[in-house]
């Protein structure tokens, strides 16, 4: 990879998303010309969070398009966590669902761990139940996360080298920071996680090769931050108003970085699509498994 004229190479998630639902749709083409059962999908949403539904909408709508078949169970905010949990138990015994994702952040008032573990773990697409978990860390195939998957995806679609490389992943979340750094070690890279109570952050990211930020605070990540030719990987959606217009920016401040590396992800169109990808992905493996 070679960077020309102080421009970084664009990692365009998008295309490579595009790449990925495509070959999906048609692996279920050829399910459905054999007459055989679709790969289902069941969103489970609490309340009304604008960006949740904006996600759950994303889902079902990239699910109809590539011939998943989808179910979306829209429940009050007020929803008791035992009703909750029936819903869930209804969706494992469903013959039709192969994956089961409950859509977080969840209300306060229900206690996501518990909820995540009352889903069958061959249907938790979203690999957050404690048996993938486990699993991945002990380097065994399951479900894994969407995002970190994703990221996984995109370096090995740019030929991006993880072996004894170092990487600094930027936050340590159950959904991104800590599937990420197994994931990485499992390729061999020597990976350093930083977070919230890290010291001196700005040198410690200033030793990556290859750099990955999933903390949510928009335009963190600074040219001071970033080595010369350095690969980012910005995984931050967060949405800011530029002009009295409303829109998503990376952690990464993407004009000030983009002189220092190598490579980048932008945001929109980086890890994002592959999040979805690598969740209709896992419905597929899911019901590759469960049929
Ligand atoms: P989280 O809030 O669970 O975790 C954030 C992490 O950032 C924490 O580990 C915290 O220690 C760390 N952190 C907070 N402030 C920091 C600081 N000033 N310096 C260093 N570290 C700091 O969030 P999450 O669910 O892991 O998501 C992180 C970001 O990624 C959010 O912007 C989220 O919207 C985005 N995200 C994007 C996708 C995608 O598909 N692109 C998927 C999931 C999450």
């Amino acid at each position: 990879m070679t960077k020309v004229n102080s421009t970084p190479l664009i990692l365009n998630g998008r295309h490579l998303a595009d790449e990925v639902l495509n070959n999906i749709s048609n692996e279920i083409n050829l399910l459905k010309s054999k007459n055989k059962r679709i790969p289902g999908l069941a969103v489970v949403l609490v309340g009304d969070n604008p960006a949740s539904l904006t996600y759950v909408n994303n889902k079902e709508k990239t699910s109809k398009k590539i011939g998943i078949y989808s179910e979306v169970h829209k429940l009050a905010v007020n929803v008791s966590e035992t009703e909750l949990i029936k819903q869930v138990k209804l969706l494992n015994n469903n013959k039709n669902i192969d994956g089961i994702l409950v859509q977080l952040p969840l209300p306060a008032h229900i206690k996501s761990d518990k909820v995540i573990e009352q889903l069958d773990p061959n249907k938790d697409v979203d690999g957050l139940h404690p048996y993938n978990l486990g699993k991945l860390f002990s380097g065994q195939d399951c479900l894994v996360p969407c995002t970190p998957l994703g990221i996984m995806e995109i370096l090995k679609h740019y030929s991006i080298n993880l072996s004894g490389i170092h990487t600094v992943v930027i936050g340590r979340s159950t959904l991104v920071g800590k599937p990420l750094a197994a994931l990485l070690l499992g390729k061999n890279a020597t990976v350093t996680i930083a977070h919230s109570k890290t010291e001196n952050i700005e040198s410690v990211s200033r030793t990556a090769d290859i750099l990955i930020s999933a903390v949510g605070k928009a335009k963190l990540i600074k040219s001071s931050w970033v080595k010369n030719d350095a690969i980012v990987i910005d995984v931050g959606i967060n949405k800011v108003y530029e002009n009295g217009i409303s829109k998503s920016v990376g952690d990464v401040d993407f004009e000030n970085v983009k002189s220092v590396c190598k490579a980048i992800t932008p945001v929109p169109g980086g890890v994002g699509p592959m999040t979805i990808a690598m969740l209709m992905a896992n419905t597929l493996k899911a019901y590759k498994k469960n049929d």
